[in-house]
């Protein structure tokens, strides 16, 4: 199938759901789809699932029917966007074991799941490109492109990352062309920090630590920092990129304690190690040059497990 169009028939209800955390492209990608939806199928009832997101993402339209908790409803069809894997979804994971039909838009090099259909191509920059492709131009209206433009933009670190290809500036190029504000959406949305965010980057950079001859960087945020901060997730979005800015670094790593002794941690890599194939043997996932997953102990129990395993490509 070529089309959204041709996922829909007989479909009167659906559920749209991305990951926990939702970054850009989640909300990119879900937010679009909703729109689309919106915009020229309204007879179709669509409901969007996501968890907390950053407040500079709320002049997306539609945001505010976004649903944090699962409503007692049945959906035909659960759409799932950017997931990467079933156990992400969040709120709206116990959907994926009663609806009937699941169609998964996703570019995780990682997701093996099963779906009623996959569309995953991990050579995309990000879901919304992945379900751009899905979409008939002529029908996406200017909210609907500055939703995928958003998503595009934070998974190619504003069309840096070597998972920009020139279909990527293309269709990135078409959004322009519909109108959107892609200064506004670039600066408000991706650059610029809150003051709390500078503090939180400036002192895990005081703090991080460089192994194998600078080719490894690491930073952290205990839990008690964090508290300390009365900081949230979100806040700490972006950290991994400035780490790996290091110059000489290849893989960069920042992990921050969200409940004692557990660990959420990023990977970021430069040009040759795969950080995925790192974040699964820790059960997590991603992609070749970003990926993440969940660790237990201690700070230095983490760098330990880690470094066994990126000591092989960086020594
Ligand atoms: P981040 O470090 O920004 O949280 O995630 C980087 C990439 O890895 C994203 O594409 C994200 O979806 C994926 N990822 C992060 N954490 C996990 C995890 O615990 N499990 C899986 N399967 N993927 C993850
Ligand atoms: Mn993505």
């Amino acid at each position: 199938m070529s089309r959204i169009d041709e996922f829909l028939n007989g479909v009167r209800t659906v559920a749209i759901a991305g990951h926990v955390n939702p970054d850009g492209d989640c909300v990119g990608s879900c937010m679009a789809t909703y729109l689309y939806l919106r915009d020229n199928f309204p007879e179709i009832e669509a409901d969007v699932y996501l968890e907390h997101f950053k407040p500079e993402f709320r002049f997306i339209e539609g945001i505010g029917n976004v649903k944090s908790r699962l409503l007692d409803k049945d959906y035909d069809l659960l759409i799932l966007l950017d997931i990467s894997s079933k156990d992400r979804i969040g709120v709206a994971g116990s959907l994926t074991e009663k609806t009937g039909k699941i169609l998964c838009f996703d570019h995780h090099v990682t997701n093996r799941e099963q779906y009623t259909w996959l569309i995953n191509d991990p050579q995309a920059s990000s879901a919304s490109e992945v379900v751009y492709r899905y979409m008939d131009p002529d029908k996406i209206s200017e909210k609907c492109a500055e939703a995928i433009y958003m998503g595009i933009v934070h998974d190619t670190g504003v069309f840096q990352y070597s998972c920009t290809s020139p279909e990527t500036m293309r269709i990135a190029a078409g959004l322009m062309e519909k109108g959107v504000p892609f200064n506004r959406i670039i600066d408000k949305t991706f650059y610029q920090k809150t003051s709390l965010q500078n503090q939180l980057l400036a002192r895990t950079l005081m703090e991080s630590i460089q192994l194998f001859g600078g080719k490894l960087i690491i930073g952290y945020l205990k839990n008690r920092d964090i508290s300390f901060y009365g900081a949230v997730s979100t806040d700490m979005d972006g950290i991994v990129s400035q780490l790996r800015n290091t110059a000489g670094v290849e893989v960069a790593v920042f992990m921050y304690e969200k409940e004692p002794g557990v660990f959420k941690v990023s990977l970021r890599s430069s040009e040759k190690v795969d950080v995925s194939a790192i974040a699964q043997k820790f059960g997590g996932g991603g992609h070749v040059r970003a990926a993440g997953c969940v660790m237990q102990g201690s700070v230095y129990d983490v760098i330990n497990n880690l470094t066994l395993y990126l000591e092989r490509d960086l020594v």
